[in-house]
């Protein structure tokens, strides 16, 4: 391997996307920053001349002695607070003013000089380090009539804030009239005021620019590490479960949990459902919830129903004891069902069971989506019918499966989802459950009850005649022996 190539680590990798990222990040939020910082410039002073300037131009169009027009000047500007004086100025001479000081007198000669620069130009700014009160100011002037109004603004009014960004204001004839400490490296936003006369630049200098990457790059860089570290956490904890779930596979750990099915009129148990249990490396029951989504994800389901069974097979002689006709009941996906070699392996565990002959029945869930693929499942079913299995509808009422779709399969009893019968859902279950009950009494279609809990719950379900009924109320899932002996008592 030549020495000079480096690999690239996971550090490097992280330090290259951040720095990328950053440049985006950095760049964007200066434009946004320097453009609303720009408006917000531009519309103060836009607001600072304009107000005044309306009131100035309305005063000049009334008929006034010289007296009035003084007076009303004179108000314009004590009701503006940037405002220090107004003057109309023609041939040379101030004519009009908020004051009597200088009226008829000569311009002083660095504004005649402006005079000249603004010549045909409708609107003139600048800024005057000493206006005629001796103090700074920035100055604007329009042309009026034959001559033109002078508007002198304290300095402050258009004064820039301190920010990180650079600020320009220039004069519609190119002039600088204010501009921040630093010259602009990028030009980031431009607005020009036409009605005032001026434009407001906002941009950054590269220092700057490099002050927020830099701040910008340490916070990027320290949120891809834990983004990093936490995708690293998730997938290693994923990897660990798939280890888990293969060891487990191995290790037999999968096991069924029986929850027996009662028959109201016979008064006894009559069969009882396998439910999957994870005795997670010999030390703590898991319950499905925690790992039924990731089994059934990855496929793996398949061969924990099949380890399913086999446990099935070697329990039955427990059973044989205390009840030979009890059936068993297993929970099957529709994608195992479409799994062909899944079906054939069923087939083959029938085959070489026959103690098990008549005695199971398989569980299709009716929240499964795919029931798109029905006459693929149909053909599975009715295989898998033909070798003796009885089909159960799980969890009645709450899928996607619409009743027409149902009336196609091999269905031979239906198990109605337990929110029918629950107390908490007591005022819609109840009138919902009789019709339920109707319905498939028309097909002539026996109902199991799932998840009765309370007494009240079984004396609904008395009321309406259905036989039969799973749920804490009769037995809770147990293991095998634990099972069996509650059986026996
Ligand atoms: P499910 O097939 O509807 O099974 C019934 C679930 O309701 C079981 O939960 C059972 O413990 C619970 N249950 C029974 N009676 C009552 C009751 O009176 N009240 C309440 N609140 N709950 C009751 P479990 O064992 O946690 O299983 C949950 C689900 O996991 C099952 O729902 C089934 O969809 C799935 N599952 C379990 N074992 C397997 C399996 O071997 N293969 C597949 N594919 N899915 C399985
Ligand atoms: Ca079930
Ligand atoms: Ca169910």
């Amino acid at each position: 391997m030549p020495a000079s190539k480096k690999p690239l680590t996971k550090k490097r990798v992280i330090f290259i996307i951040s720095a990328v990222l950053t440049l985006f990040i950095s760049m964007l939020y200066c434009y946004v920053a320097g453009d609303s910082l720009n408006e917000s410039i531009a519309y103060r002073i836009y607001d600072t001349v304009h107000n005044p300037e309306e009131k100035v131009i309305h005063s000049h169009y009334s008929h006034m002695s010289y007296a009035q027009r003084k007076a009303v000047l004179e108000q314009i500007v004590i009701e503006n607070k940037n405002l220090k004086g107004i003057f109309y100025i023609k041939d040379g001479k101030y004519v009009y003013s908020d004051r009597d000081t200088s009226i008829n007198k000569t311009v002083v000669t660095d504004l005649a000089n402006k005079v000249d620069e603004f010549k045909n130009n409708a609107v003139y700014f600048y800024i005057n380090k000493k206006d005629i009160y001796g103090s700074p100011a920035f100055i604007y002037m329009f042309k009026f009539g034959s001559g033109y109004y002078q508007m002198i603004f304290y300095k402050e009014a258009i004064s820039i804030p301190e920010s990180l960004f650079s600020v320009k204001i220039v004069s519609d004839i190119d002039h600088d009239i204010l501009s921040g400490k630093q010259d602009i490296g990028v030009k980031l936003a431009h607005s020009t005021l036409h009605g005032v006369g001026i434009s407001v630049i906002t941009g950054i200098t590269l220092k700057h620019f490099a002050y927020v990457y830099l701040v910008a790059f340490v916070i990027v860089t320290a949120l891809m590490l834990l983004l990093f570290a936490f995708i690293e956490r998730v997938v290693s904890r994923q990897n660990n479960f798939n280890i888990d779930i293969r060891a487990g596979l191995k290790n037999n750990e999968f096991i069924p949990y029986y929850q027996g099915i009662y028959s109201v009129e016979k008064e006894k148990f009559v069969g009882a459902e396998l439910l999957c249990r994870w005795n997670y490396k010999g030390e703590k029951i898991l319950t499905p919830a925690s790992f039924i989504n990731i089994l059934e994800d990855s496929g793996k389901i398949n061969a924990v129903t099949l380890g399913l069974l086999n446990q099935l097979a070697r329990d039955k002689a427990l059973f044989d004891a205390i009840n030979p006709d009890m059936y068993f009941s297993v929970n099957i996906t529709i994608n195992m069902l479409l799994d062909n070699a899944f079906v054939a392996s069923v087939i083959q565990f029938i085959d070489t069971n026959p103690q098990l002959d008549g005695c199971l029945t398989f569980e299709l869930t009716e929240r499964d989506k795919r029931f798109d693929y029905i006459s693929e499942v149909k053909q599975a079913m009715c295989l898998l019918h033909s070798h003796g299995i009885r089909w159960a509808l799980d969890d009645f009422g709450t899928g996607y499966s619409n009743l027409l779709t149902m009336h196609k399969l091999p269905i031979d009893i239906i198990k109605v989802d337990r929110m029918f019968i629950s107390s908490k859902n007591d005022i819609i279950s109840c009138d919902i459950l009789t019709k339920i009950v109707d319905l498939l009494d028309t097909w002539k279609l026996p109902i199991i009850m799932e998840g009765v809990e309370t007494e009240a719950e079984l004396s609904k379900v008395k009321h309406l005649s259905i036989d039969l009924v799973q749920g804490f109320y009769f037995s809770k899932p147990m293991a095998v022996k634990e099972f069996t002996h509650y059986l026996r008592s």
